[in-house]
Parts: C-alpha cells; structure tokens; sequence
C-alpha cells in the first residue's frame, strides 16, 4: 500500500514517476474509505478536487514543468485553517456553514508547493480542549485504541496521520494542542517558534499563544513540511521577519557534546511510571549519542497552566466577540438585535467555549483586570525568564510530553484533570518557544511521546536532536491497530 511510506519516500517516488499523483492520491482515498469510519478524522473531504489537482500535477510533470517540494503529497488542514471555497467550521456549530472566501498563508504555501488537500480535521470546538470531545460534531478516535482519545484539539490531524489517511497534517498548538495528540497518537508534532509560521488565516483562539504546526510519520518528513511553511508574512504583524534555513541540513545525527537540560519539575508526581521510564530511556540514548544531560529547575513552569486559563480565556473572549450572528455563520431566529445576539451565541457555541468566553470577560472587567489578567502577564513573565536562563547554558530541554497515557473517551469528567494534559506543553507557548514532540516507547500498545524544547527559532536544533533519537532510539516501528481495547465505549460528554 502507497499510504504506509513516509512523506520523504512518496516525494522522492514521485520525482522519479515512479508513480504519479493520481495513484497516491486514489491510494490515499481508498484508505480513507478503509478507516474513516472507524476513526473519524475528518470534518469535510475534498475528494474531487483532490483528484482534479492530482491530474493538474501529473500533466505539469509530464510537460516538464516546475511542481513544487510536495507536488502530488496527499494532505488534510486541521478545520480552524481557512481554506478558499471550503467549509471551515472550527468544529462549532457556529461556523457549521462558514465557507471562507480566502485561504489561510499555510494553506495557500502547500498549495503552491503541489501538496494535495484531501479534507479538513475535527478539533476541539475552536481549539479547546485536549481530547476532540468538545467537537460540535463527534469525537475522533484514536487509531491505537479507537476506545480512546487522540488528545486534542487537533487530534483529528494527529489521528489521520497515525491511521495513514495523509501523509501529513497542519494543527495549532495554544498550550499543547499540536504536541499532546501526536504524543498520543504516535507521530511527530512541531510546535514551531512564535511568529515563525504565519498565523494569517488561521481562526484565533488566544492570539498570543497560537501557534501553527505539523504532524509527521518522522523527523525528516517534519523537517520537510517546516521548508515549505516557515516564511515571513507581511499579512501577520507577528511573523517574523527572517530567513528560514533548510530544515534537512540539520539532521545529521550529531549530538556530541550538546547540552540537554532535564527540568526536575516535569517528572512530578502525577507521572505516569511508565511514561517517565520511557523518557529516562530516551535521554539514556541520547547520552549514549555524545549528548550531555544535566537536572536543570524551570520553577515557575508549575504555574503555566492557572496563568494559561487566565490569558487565554481574555484573549478568547475577545477574539470571539465578533462571532454575533451577524457577519459569520450560524444565524438564530430573533426579534431584534440584542435577542439576535443572545440566541445565536447561546446556541452556536458548546459549554467549554462558553465557559472561557465568561471566565475571559471576568478577568478582563475593570474590578479584576490587575488582580488576575495583569498578574497572569507577570507570571509568564517569569517562566520566560526561567527558560532564558537555563538557554544561556543548555541547548536543548527535555520533558515527557504528557504525564499519562491516551485515556479513555468520556473517562476524564473534572475540569481540572483536562486542563493537566497541558502542563508540560504550556510553558513553551507562554515563552513563544519551539517545541517538539517525538514517540519515544508503547506501554500497553499505547504510545507515548517526549518533548524537545528548543531556543526561538532553533527548531533546526530540535529537529536535529529529534532525528538523532529517532534514527538510534531503536524502537520497534510499530503501526496502530485500528481496534478497540476491551472496555465499555463511552458516550461524548
Ligand atoms: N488543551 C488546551 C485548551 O483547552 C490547549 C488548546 C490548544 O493548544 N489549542 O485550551
């Protein structure tokens, strides 16, 4: 089956007509038909226009014409990208109907890379969540246990690509929600540096967190996805204004002498025995590699996650007042204007998006600005300090990507459990680091990941480091099974 090379093989099997885009893209279909069902990744397929742009690529090939890095590579969008022409919902039934008339920077630089979209991702309802439970639509499920979540929000991305769908996906990451769901799902996620991928056209959620980023088979089709997304826009104030390098020429496998700094507060309690055994593992191979691994204190990281539920919930809160039944998608039936208003977002949006859009308005009005949003503003403060001190002597930060394993479907019921799937994914989107997450060992057929976190706008180093593992971690290559694990099947929440 085509759909099980990575990226790089299907590239390169493609430059040499080995096969055309029309078989890659039908292969990839025909898995899509296979699993969907079962896994539920998708929103929204584009499978016409995946074919038409299939056949434009082959014939461009054919004539001899220039086709671009990822011409013929099968593709999916988490569903809070804007694509021109197709429906973008954020999985809410506020934008069930929401067809964007303009593409988002990422989705328009793939385009014209050659990649070929086949649909759009289920997501926690505007990217908030940890488990893909708070869809509007359904729950996707995880391809190694389909009784579990692929983590979230974007876990329909991680899922489509662990389930072999595409060969690759974009997600956006807040707080964790590109890395956590490749940690759960067994691939690669990158949560690249703050400003270094455009955010032009990507629905916000917290706008100074969010982040756009990939999920990949491995490190070097990571590297692959990053040459062709990081790019200055001069549409995106935030997007930074620098070159980015060839992100291949970093994986040489040589980590010798590099400096990785272990913070001690990521392996608390509340960490799964198994997970920390596996990380510890992971580190021991990198020393074997030549790497240096010291114990290293992040203190203020433990406060990631109340600060995060402040600032973000306040940048929500604003960034969703637009959604008024008036200018975008879902319209209630109403009398006048104010009932236009309260119906429409009553109706559109789901409890968690409610819930952030109140405790956000709370935080932000005049009585509890200083005591709680500006204080949250001073604590991110200090754990980007704490990061900038441990850079100055180490190259590298390794951490488990999550405390536990992929849980249940309906198991995690209490806010604050949910909320945990983020604290060693958080403090990197409140310093506007890079990050990766790799797979890094199974423990009960499950996978479970490792984070790399890297200086702004070093994600060549934590590719580098990535990829040196990955080459030596001498882990079995394992695929997912697509079965359920015993055990009751839960309802949504
Ligand atoms: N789980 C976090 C939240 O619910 C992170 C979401 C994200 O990174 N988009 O807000």
């Amino acid at each position: 089956m085509l759909t099980q090379f990575t990226l790089a093989e299907i590239v390169d099997k493609l430059a040499k007509k080995e096969i055309s885009a029309r078989e890659v893209t039908e292969a990839a279909l025909a898995r899509i038909d296979a699993v969907e069902d079962t896994v539920k990744a998708f929103v929204t397929q584009t499978r016409e226009a995946a074919l038409a742009k299939a056949a434009q690529i082959d014939a461009k090939r054919f004539n001899g014409e220039e086709v671009g890095p990822l011409a013929g590579v099968p593709m999916a969008l988490k569903d809070n990208i804007c694509t021109k022409g197709i429906r973008t919902t954020c999985s809410s039934k506020m934008l069930h109907n929401f067809i964007p008339p303009y593409d988002a920077t990422v989705a328009e630089l793939l385009e014209n890379a050659g990649s070929i979209l086949l649909g759009k991702t289920n997501l926690d309802e505007f990217a908030m969540g940890s488990s893909t439970e708070n869809s509007a639509f359904f729950t996707t499920c995880n391809p190694w246990d389909l009784e579990s979540v692929p983590g979230g929000s974007s876990g329909g991305s991680a899922a489509a690509v662990a389930a072999e769908e595409v060969f690759f996906a974009l997600g956006s990451d807040t707080a964790g929600s590109v890395r956590q769901p490749a940690a759960f799902c067994g691939v690669v996620g990158l949560k690249p540096t703050y400003g270094r991928v455009s955010r032009y056209g990507l629905i916000p959620f917290a706008s100074s967190l969010d982040q756009i980023g990939s999920f990949t088979k491995d490190v070097r089709d990571c590297a692959l996805v990053m040459n062709v997304i990081a790019k200055y826009d001069p549409r995106d104030s935030t997007s930074a204004n620098l070159a980015a390098p060839d992100y291949t020429t970093f994986l040489d496998g040589n980590v010798k002498g590099l400096k990785i700094g272990i913070p001690k507060e990521y392996f608390v309690e509340g960490i799964n025995a198994d997970v920390k055994a596996n990380v510890h593992k992971a580190i021991a191979v990198l020393e074997s590699l030549g790497a240096v691994a010291e114990e290293i204190s992040l203190p203020h990281s433990e406060f990631g996650i109340p600060a995060y539920y402040i600032i973000a919930p306040a940048e929500a809160s604003s960034n969703l007042a637009r959604f008024d039944g008036v200018q975008y998608g879902f319209q209630a039936e109403a009398d006048n204007l104010q009932e236009l208003y309260e119906k429409t977002r009553s109706a559109g949006f789901g409890p968690e998006v409610k819930r952030r859009i109140i405790l956000g308005t709370y935080v932000l009005s005049s009585d509890n600005y200083d005591a709680y949003f500006v204080k949250a503003l001073k604590v991110r403060t200090l754990i980007k300090e704490d990061f900038d001190k441990a850079f100055a002597k180490y190259d590298v930060i390794l951490t488990p990507t999550t405390l536990g394993l992929p849980f249940k479907q309906g198991a995690v019921r209490d806010l604050v459990s949910m909320y945990l799937n983020d604290i060693c994914t958080v403090p990197t989107n409140m310093a506007g680091l890079p990050a990766i997450s790799v797979p890094c060992g199974y423990v009960d057929g499950l996978p479970v990941g490792m984070q790399l976190i890297g200086k702004p706008f070093a994600e060549g180093t934590i590719l580098r480091v990535a990829h040196a593992y990955e080459q030596n971690s001498g882990l079995p290559k394992k695929k997912p099974t697509l079965t359920a694990k015993g055990g009751a099947v839960h309802e949504k929440i």
